[in-house]
């Protein structure tokens, strides 16, 4: 037997979108305490501030760095800023996303494009940057914050399960091309977690009772429910896992 596998991310240095709250905020902070030296990223580096002290105030390594994933040349740019000020990139975090519900015959071009190029070309383009630099130094680990609509169909949220879906899809297309690379691409799908994205559904108690009768653990997730996760993908434990996703859900996506 080899080495034994290792969920320590000491030494690792990783960029996570979308880490000014929510989902990324936690993620950024459970992968600095696994060891990593952070990169914090969203569109307004003031937003990064309070989240990026906290880690700091635990005596982590953590930076802002502003990007809009929207735009592939500034998202490039902002991968390009993470990788030389942490002296290399060892670790992507495609967390950033946003979502507006709303009836698909109402769709329009603007809110398509709107979701679908920061939730997939966003993600798309930062693991391009990403994997330049990881294939020349021989290796590194993408995830994408994939969800339930991945895999399930949601009623007035077509663009984003559609970006979703083909979050996923790219996820596993990533994975086989550049596995020989020595490039990891995994997802995690996120359950029913109460963020600023989703506050919208949580204010209706209705809305709340009846999800909770169709998640087995009858919770909510809290966003440290997704770090055990989301360290071990990018961690050497891992070495051999790509192109899957690993659903954390409270058992919802098993019993539907
Ligand atoms: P939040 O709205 O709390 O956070 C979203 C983050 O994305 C913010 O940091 C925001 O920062 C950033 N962001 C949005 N647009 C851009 C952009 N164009 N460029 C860079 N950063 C951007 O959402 P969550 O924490 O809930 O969601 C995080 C991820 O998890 C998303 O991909 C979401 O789809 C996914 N998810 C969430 C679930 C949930 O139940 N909450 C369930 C399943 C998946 P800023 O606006 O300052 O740029």
């Amino acid at each position: 037997m080899g080495d034994n596998p290792s969920f320590s991310l000491e030494g690792r240095r990783a960029l996570i979108t979308g880490a000014s709250r929510g989902i990324g905020a936690a993620l950024a902070a459970g992968l600095a305490r696994a060891g990593a030296d952070v990169a914090l990223a969203a569109r307004d580096l003031k937003s990064l501030e309070e989240p990026k002290e906290a880690i700091k105030a635990e005596h982590h390594n953590a930076i802002a760095i502003a990007i809009d994933v929207r735009d592939a040349v500034t998202a490039r740019r902002a991968v390009e800023d993470a990788r030389n000020k942490l002296g290399g990139l060892d670790i992507l975090i495609n967390n950033a996303g946003i979502e507006e519900v709303r009836d698909s015959l109402e769709v329009d071009e603007t809110l398509w494009d709107k979701i679908v190029d920061t939730n997939l070309k966003g993600a798309f383009f930062c693991a391009q940057a990403a994997a330049r630099g990881m294939a020349e130094a021989g290796g590194g680990a993408i995830l994408n914050i994939c969800s339930l609509t991945s895999e399930v169909g949601v009623p007035t949220a077509v663009p984003y399960g559609s970006s979703k879906s083909g979050l996923l899809g790219m996820t596993r297309a990533l994975a086989a091309e550049w596995a020989t690379r020595g490039i990891r691409v995994n997802g995690i799908g996120p359950g029913y977690f109460r963020t600023a994205l989703t506050d919208v559904f949580y204010q209706d108690t209705k809305w709340q009772e009846a999800m909770l009768a169709k998640i087995p653990m009858r919770r909510f997730g809290h966003t440290d429910d997704l770090v055990g996760a989301a360290v071990f993908l990018c961690s050497d434990a891992a070495a051999y896992i790509t192109g899957q996703c690993l659903y954390i859900d409270g058992g919802y996506m098993a019993s539907i």
